[in-house]
């Protein structure tokens, strides 16, 4: 039987992107295709599994989540498959359940793999290296990564990662790193110089010191 490798189940708000604000049960798959070499800044980890899960307890424990944190499965509560890379493990079974209790499922993917778009409600882009291969979806979600490694360098580079794609949001993020903190005063700029489409997107659950 498949198990689901989960590193952590939680219910919070959406911090980010154009769904920032929204009640959601997030649902953190361990396992990275791409992992530390490629970002060296990553802030969350997906290293090893907490569980190894079927999807009958998987659902058990968003349920029970869901439950602690809102007092139940609210229909169109949004449930944040993230990871590590979420599109290693979301499969069908699991999707159509999630969606049978209500949820509206989105997923946060790095973009190095395609994406079967009929899983998910809302797709999130988030390349971390200048070839990606799922270049539509709702949000693309750059991290601008200035002199640190990775594909946003510039304004030219975060130009060049949304040609050709076909997204309904595009938002710029500030790359936070622990001895410096968020780089605000860049990203802020760079999006002024970007213009429309354009959008910042803070990470305000960091903001507002909650997971
Ligand atoms: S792709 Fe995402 S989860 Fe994987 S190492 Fe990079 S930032 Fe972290």
């Amino acid at each position: 039987m498949k198990k689901y490798a989960i590193r952590e189940v939680f219910g919070t708000l959406q911090g980010e992107g154009a769904l920032a604000g929204s009640p959601a049960v997030f649902l953190r798959f361990a396992g990275c295709n791409l992992g530390y070499a490629v970002c060296p800044w990553c802030d969350t980890d997906w290293v090893k599994a907490r569980y190894h899960l079927d999807l009958h307890d998987t659902r058990e424990l968003v349920k029970r989540t869901a439950v602690e944190t809102f007092g139940g499965e609210v229909p169109g509560l949004l449930l944040v498959a993230t990871g590590g890379e979420p599109s290693l493990q979301l499969d069908r079974p699991l999707s159509e359940a999630l969606r049978e209790a209500g949820y509206r499922v989105s997923m946060e993917s790095n973009g190095s793999r395609t994406i079967d778009r009929s899983l998910v409600d809302w797709l999130t882009v988030s390349p971390k290296e200048s070839a990606y291969v799922q270049r539509e979806g709702d949000e693309l979600k750059v991290v601008f990564t200035g002199s640190a490694p990775g594909p946003a360098p510039d304004i030219e580079a975060v130009r060049r990662l949304a040609e050709g794609t076909h997204f309904r949001h595009f938002f710029l993020q500030p790359l936070d790193l622990p001895e410096s903190g968020p780089n605000y005063t860049a990203t802020l700029d760079a999006v002024k110089r970007l213009g429309p489409p354009w959008r910042l997107s803070v990470q305000t659950h960091k903001v507002l010191g909650i997971p």
